[in-house]
């Protein structure tokens, strides 16, 4: 059995955003960038400094309500997608909890 892995921590830093399983990590990471940051700060502070911030991920775009494409012109299968004839299934994508399963 294997326990999936949910990234529903962030840290922004000058140097980007970043996802985390912990808050620990999550937090480390922001401290990491702020003593960074103190360290060039000889001939003052970073403007970006302010960015430095770490939380917690409530939702994420998570795609969901996938569809088979289908050309047959007499099927009217509402799971089917109809349109979209040069792709092979399409989806939707909705705001959803880290982690969240979504069935194909
Ligand atoms: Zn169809």
């Amino acid at each position: 059995m294997t326990t999936k892995i949910v990234k529903s921590w962030f840290c922004r830093t000058p140097e980007g955003f970043e996802l985390f399983e912990t808050a620990a990590e999550a937090a480390r990471t922001a401290q990491t960038a702020l003593d960074f940051e103190r360290g060039m700060a000889d001939d003052g502070w970073s403007d970006e400094v302010t960015c430095i911030c770490w939380g917690q991920v409530f939702q994420v775009a998570t795609a969901c309500d996938f569809k088979a494409v289908c050309t047959d012109d007499d099927c009217d299968d509402p799971d089917h997608d109809h349109v979209n004839v040069s792709m092979d299934e399409t989806c939707d994508y909705q705001l959803m909890e880290p982690g969240t399963e979504v069935r194909r």
